[in-house]
Formats: C-alpha cells, sequence, structure tokens
C-alpha cells in the first residue's frame, strides 16, 4: 500500500521511522499528471533503495503571473493508482499552505544559470524550482534524489544547489523517455491537439539535426543554431522561443563547439510552451 502524506509533520515522522528501520530512501520530486516519463524516475528510485518517496506538488512559486498554473494537468486520483503499481511506497502531497503558510521571503536564486534558456522568457521560475526542491529536500532528507534530464536547466541548477549548499544527499539524472515519435512526454503534451501534437515532433527532429550535424564535424554553434531555426520556423504553428547549443555545465553559449554540449530548444505549440533537448560532441 501506498502511503499518503499531507502534511509536512507527516512526511517527517513517516521517513524518520524508515530511516531508523535501517531504510535508504529514495526521492522524486514531481507536479503530477504521471507519465512514462516520471515511472522511469520511480523505477530507477526503486532499485537504488529499500524506500521511495514521492511528491505530487505544483508548485506556485514556479508559475509566472500569465503562466498555465490554474490549468496545470492534476489528477491525484490516477497518480496514486500509478505509484501503487510501480511500489512506491509513499507519496507526499501537500497544499499550497502546508507548503507556503506565508509569503515567502527566503528563497534559492541560482544566480546566472537562471538566466539563459528559459530562464530568459521565464524570469524568478528557478528561483521558485530551487527553493520548493531545497524545502522538499529539507523535509524528505533522502539519501537519493532523481530528476529527468528532459529539464536539463532544472538539473544543472539542482546539482549545483546540492554542491554549493552542501546537500547531504545523492543526485541521479535519468534520460529523457520519449514517445514513439520521439516526442518528449510531458504532463503538458496532454493540452496538445491532435494537428499541434503532430508539428510538435519538430523539437526533436531539429535536435537530431543538430546533433548529426555536430558528429560530422560542425563546429560552429551559430551555424547549428540557425539550422535548427530553420527547421522549426518550417513549421506552421510552431512559435519557437529558443534554439541553443551551450556548454552543459555553465549553460553559457558554446560559440565554439570543442567539447560534448547541451543542444536544448523551447516552442509553444498554441498555448502550450514546450522544451527539448540532447547532448552531442565531436565525435561522441
Ligand atoms: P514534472 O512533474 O514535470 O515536474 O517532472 C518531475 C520529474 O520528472 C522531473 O525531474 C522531470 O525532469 C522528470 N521528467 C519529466 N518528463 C520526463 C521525461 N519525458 N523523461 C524523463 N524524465 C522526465
Amino acid at each position: 500500500m501506498t502511503v499518503v502524506l499531507d502534511t509536512i509533520p507527516a512526511a517527517r515522522r513517516w521517513v524518520r521511522a524508515e530511516r531508523f528501520a535501517g531504510n535508504t530512501i529514495a526521492f522524486v520530486p514531481t507536479m503530477g499528471a504521471f507519465h512514462e516519463g516520471h515511472l522511469s524516475l520511480f523505477r530507477r528510485a526503486r532499485a537504488r533503495c529499500a524506500r521511495v518517496v514521492v511528491s505530487v506538488f505544483v508548485n506556485p512559486l514556479q508559475f509566472g503571473p500569465e503562466e498555465d498554473f490554474d490549468r496545470y494537468p492534476r489528477d491525484f486520483s490516477r497518480d496514486l493508482v500509478l505509484a501503487e503499481q510501480e511500489g512506491v511506497d509513499a507519496v507526499f502531497h501537500p497544499d499550497a499552505t502546508e507548503m507556503y503558510p506565508g509569503p515567502q521571503e527566503i528563497t534559492v536564486n541560482p544566480g546566472r544559470l537562471g538566466e539563459p534558456l528559459c530562464g530568459r522568457s521565464r524570469p524568478g521560475h528557478f528561483t521558485g524550482v530551487a527553493t520548493v526542491v531545497a524545502k522538499l529536500l529539507s523535509i524528505v532528507q533522502p539519501g537519493r534524489v532523481f530528476f529527468g534530464q528532459k529539464d536539463a536547466q532544472q538539473a544543472v541548477i539542482i546539482e549545483r544547489m546540492i554542491e554549493e549548499l552542501g546537500f547531504p544527499v545523492e543526485m541521479e539524472v535519468c534520460p529523457t523517455v520519449r514517445e514513439a515519435d520521439g516526442l518528449a512526454m510531458s504532463s503538458r503534451n496532454a493540452h496538445l491537439s491532435a494537428d499541434e501534437r503532430a508539428r510538435a515532433t519538430v523539437l526533436y527532429r531539429a535536435l537530431c539535426h543538430a546533433a548529426t550535424r555536430i558528429r560530422s564535424g560542425e563546429r560552429d554553434a551559430a551555424r547549428v543554431e540557425r539550422e535548427m531555426r530553420e527547421i522549426i520556423a518550417a513549421v506552421p504553428g510552431a512559435d519557437l522561443d529558443y534554439a541553443k547549443v551551450v556548454d552543459r555545465r555553465s549553460l553559457e553559449d558554446a560559440r565554439t563547439i570543442d567539447r560534448e554540449v547541451l543542444i536544448a530548444v523551447a516552442a509553444r505549440f498554441g498555448k502550450t510552451r514546450l522544451i527539448d533537448n540532447v547532448f552531442a560532441g565531436p565525435g561522441a
């Protein structure tokens, strides 16, 4: 049976008892509306630790005033069934007042890492992400925490936060799970019309093109970015946010591609903003 923990004290008590019994704790933070991407993290967590805790919390702090907080997909009873099927031991499901009883004065600022890529069109987003992850880590105190490569900038920022603030936790980043046609799984895919869903495959096509060009010797990041922009612009209804080739740790523009780089894209299809990324390097 999967235990549902609604409050911070209940979560702390449950984890403390498990740790006291000698069980290692894996933790997977999520915003719910589970898909195979989430389930892949649960399976990895299950394989690594004796107990798996998943949080389901649509974090208001990481949504801008014009963003999709209200229409973000939520289906907790379905999520609970899936968590149960995957052998998740506990689901931490606080409401917003439990997590933020008052205005949040103290936040974790990811500095320059929060500025490029998604940070440009979502100011404050990564401060919201880093703050909620810091709070969740201090509530759950897991030995291992699991994130998806799908949210590349988030993974880079959380890795640095754990390193620089000294959280006593090991982090694992798991590969992006895709639909058969390459579209990265995302809770937001549920919002796409059939037409938009078909068009959205252009993101992975552009990324694969860029990776192939780099592997076959292209070293000019600006040229690769231009080609990705052209591929995406050729699809009507794909409203490009960015198509970038960046350093995989600093997230700064790569310019000359002489090492493994992160290739990242974001675009809107109708009202739905999607992101995706791959790594590529010379000879990789
Ligand atoms: P979310 O519920 O969208 O905040 O995602 C929760 C976790 O699942 C994050 O670490 C995401 O990076 C990860 N995730 C989301 N989509 C995928 C995917 N398609 N493949 C692998 N991990 C994913």
